[in-house]
């Protein structure tokens, strides 16, 4: 399907001439109506809840639109702590998954009330002794080695993942934690990411569902809730089929039916995790065009690099690229395009067939909405760019500034040294 901006040349020129180009545009409309349809396609499950993976795009302002959308947020460090409580979520809004937990994580997580999600066995008795006590309820994170395959797909190697525990691990917390009065469980598994199509979440819930049920029949344990955390992918090829979360909803209430009802664990809540699905299609990088080289090759120069968005450097990721004013031009140019950093992998696309482009233009790089300004960094000195929210109305609000020179050299130790600019 023929991808379409969330913006309109027009519209990107008035922001640029608020806030200068490069900046992550985030799309209000789409956020609230995507986290609408989550809602509707598990609305069959009453204890539904999606605790949003803050690492995807870790804004208060994008976490207050998921907060008045009815999520909670899924933490993994100390500091996504005190950004979900700066938020104003509270205890069981917040689900703590960390994994190589440090012991002031798990205390501030215990401090919040959080849901703690233990990584590891031996992560029982390391919460009991850095926080002196257990919560009411405990979630352990499920790895169930071999491979994991979809269909006849095979999706990813759990064996080889460092995250969760073993079953029989697994049993040993709970019986563990029966012991010292947590009262409630829930079990998570995070197998893939990014995985395309309908077929994962219902996969991993059977696998889930059945997992809750022989835990059960094991330790006597009350779970409380199956946590399908993240994983859900999103369609950046043009030519990937969009997940319709409908039908994924459904297909997994079908599991359920098979699978808990029958057991007599009709009450057991569904969380979700996303971050991906909940925000990648609804962010753009808009970057603005500083030159053009021919060599053996045509490069196109932006003044966004790999520190805005490093998913193409890092996994040769695909973002789609659309130019802004040429959405309906022909795509009978063939282009590398690139930022500035002095790394050869600091490249947008290669090869990409796109109209011709002239250097003011602007680009609008698709879903960049998840694990895009986050996964940013300071090489070259480069400066992170600003967050930009396209509200509902069609205003604009700048929710992040970008870096200053200040910025960068503001952890230094400057005796000595004075930075001017
Ligand atoms: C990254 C992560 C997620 C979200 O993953 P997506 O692929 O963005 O949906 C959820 N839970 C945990 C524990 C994660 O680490």
């Amino acid at each position: 399907m023929k991808k379409t901006p969330f913006v309109t040349l027009e519209q990107v020129q008035a922001i640029a001439r608020d806030i200068p180009t490069p900046f992550h545009l985030y799309d209000e409309a789409g956020i609230r109506q995507n986290a609408r349809a989550l809602r509707d396609a598990f609305a069959w499950n009453p204890g539904f809840r999606e605790y949003f993976a803050v690492k995807a795009t870790p804004n208060p302002h994008i976490l207050s639109i998921l907060k008045e959308e009815g999520c909670g947020c899924d933490c993994a460090t100390y500091t996504e702590l005190l950004l979900a409580k700066a938020c104003g979520f509270a205890g069981k809004d917040i689900m703590f998954s960390s994994n190589v937990t440090p012991e002031a994580d798990m205390r501030k997580a215990f401090e919040l009330n959080a849901y703690i999600n233990l990584d590891d066995a031996s992560h029982a008795e390391f919460l009991l002794q850095t926080c002196g006590g257990v919560p009411e309820s405990i979630c352990c994170r499920y790895n169930p080695g071999g491979s994991f395959s979809c269909g006849n797909t095979i999706m990813d190697m759990p064996r080889d993942a460092k995250y969760g525990m073993t079953e029989d691990q697994m049993a040993g917390v709970f019986s563990r934690m029966m012991t010292l009065g947590v009262r409630e469980f829930g079990i998570h598994a995070l197998l893939v990411s990014n995985a395309v199509g309908n077929e994962y979440y219902p996969e991993v819930a059977a696998k889930l569902f059945h997992l809750a049920v022989r835990l059960r029949n094991a330790t006597g344990a009350k779970i409380s809730f199956v946590n399908l955390s993240g994983g859900v992918g999103v369609d950046y090829r043009p030519e990937q089929p969009k997940c319709d979360i409908h039908a994924v909803g459904d297909a997994v209430r079908q599991k359920y039916e098979q699978i808990l009802v029958p057991a007599g664990m009709g009450d057991v809540a569904i969380y979700t995790e996303l971050g991906r699905f909940m925000l990648a299609p609804y962010g753009h990088l808009i970057a603005k065009v500083l030159h053009q080289k021919h060599i053996y090759k045509t490069y196109i120069g932006l003044d966004a690099c790999a520190a805005d968005l490093m998913r193409p450097a890092i996994y040769g990721a695909y973002h789609h690229i659309t130019v802004l004013g040429k959405e309906d031009a022909l795509l009978d140019h063939v282009y590398d395009v690139t930022g500035g950093l002095c790394e050869n992998n600091d490249k947008f696309a290669i090869d990409r067939s796109l109209p011709g482009i002239e250097i003011g233009d602007y680009l609008a790089i698709h879903d960049t909405g998840a694990h895009g300004h986050s996964m940013g960094y300071n090489y070259n000195g480069k400066l992170r760019s600003a967050e930009v929210l396209l509200c509902a109305d069609g205003s604009h609000r700048l929710i992040r500034r970008a870096e200053t020179p200040r910025d960068y050299f503001s952890t230094l130790d400057c005796t000595g040294f004075r930075f001017e600019d």
